[in-house]
């Protein structure tokens, strides 16, 4: 009995008005996990047809990013690229321009270090609590609510926010001040630079020397070379499915920020630098840029 009511308690306390902003693959299926866990959420997307499917589920609609900041708790963003996380924050029609003192702002784009630092330092001067928690997982753990989560930012914002990281993710670990969740964002790109690489070269090894594709998948799956990306990628591929999942332009900017980054500490990472001229390849060269990263194959397989 005592237990019931204390697990009752421990719910009520995760409930919480948020505003969210960027109901795209990721955002639709986090906000999703967000609504059945009895949050009230208000969300704005550039494009609203996008956010139609959550309306219908019981968010509200904000007309702009400021819309979505008023009066909530906290406002979550997953947009695209670090030039849509500086609009949405620091616009003209952005969170900044009416964010009031101790609100939570938390940055669950994948985007720059430097530009996570730069909206903590403004939300400091300001008032205001902020995180950057990127996360990993794809678009079936935004589903599932099984993402991890890698944050950096103000510990008391992380403190307060952990019970509703918890509704979306099943992992969630703090890693330090500002940048340190997209950092950690970019080492798990890095090591995704390999797995990706690594399931292409594979399949197509494997195509060649005539085997069964699907008992080869079974099969590495079963051992030493078992991985998220090859159990989750290689049947999407043998059903020539190529939609996203992870947008291949989206998987090239973490590439390219991963480089900048470790440039930026003096590392030279050779293999990673090879995946981001494949992946240029497809995204620049081919135009494939709105395919999933699992496309990587078409640069072998169609020609
Ligand atoms: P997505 O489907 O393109 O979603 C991004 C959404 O943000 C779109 O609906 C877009 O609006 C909206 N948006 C972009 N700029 C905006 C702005 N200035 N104002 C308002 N809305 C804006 O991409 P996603 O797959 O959800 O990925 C989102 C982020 O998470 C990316 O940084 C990606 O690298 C990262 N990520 C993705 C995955 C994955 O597996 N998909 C996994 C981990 C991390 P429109 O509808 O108008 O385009």
């Amino acid at each position: 009995m005592a237990e019931s009511m204390g697990f009752r308690k421990v719910k009520e306390l995760a409930r919480m008005k948020i505003g969210f902003i960027g109901t795209g693959v990721m955002g639709t299926g986090i906000i999703s996990n967000l609504l059945a866990a009895g949050n009230e959420l208000t969300i704005y997307n550039r494009t609203k047809s996008k956010a139609q499917g959550l309306l219908d589920q019981g968010a509200k609609w904000a007309n702009t990013p400021a819309d979505a900041t008023l009066n909530n708790d906290v406002v979550f963003t997953m947009v695209g690229y670090p030039k849509d996380v500086e609009e949405v924050y620091f616009g003209d029609q952005g969170i900044f321009s009416v964010a009031s003192k101790n609100q939570l702002v938390v940055d669950m784009t994948t985007s720059t270090p430097s530009l996570a630092l730069k909206i903590g330092q403004f939300a400091e001067k300001n008032g205001l609590l902020a995180l950057d928690a990127p996360v990993s997982g794809g678009d079936v753990g935004a589903k599932n609510a099984t993402l991890t989560v890698m944050i950096g930012g103000n510990k008391t914002a992380f403190d307060k926010l952990v019970p509703i990281f918890n509704q979306i993710g099943q992992r969630v670990n703090y890693f330090g001040s500002y940048g340190a969740g997209q950092h950690t964002k970019m080492a798990n790109q890095i090591m995704i630079a390999g797995t990706m690489t690594g399931l292409t070269e594979m399949l197509v090894y494997a195509k060649k020397a005539k085997l069964d594709l699907p008992t080869v998948l079974e099969t590495l799956n079963s051992g030493g070379a078992a991985n998220w990306s090859m159990a989750n990628y290689v049947p999407r591929i043998l059903k020539e499915d190529y939609t996203p999942g992870f947008f291949t332009k989206h998987f090239l900017k973490d590439l390219r920020i991963a480089l900048d980054e470790a440039d930026k500490m003096g590392l030279d990472l050779p293999a990673t630098k090879q995946a981001k001229q494949l992946y240029e390849k497809l995204v620049d060269e081919r135009g494939l840029g709105d395919d999933g990263t699992q496309a990587l194959v078409k640069l072998w397989w169609d020609n």
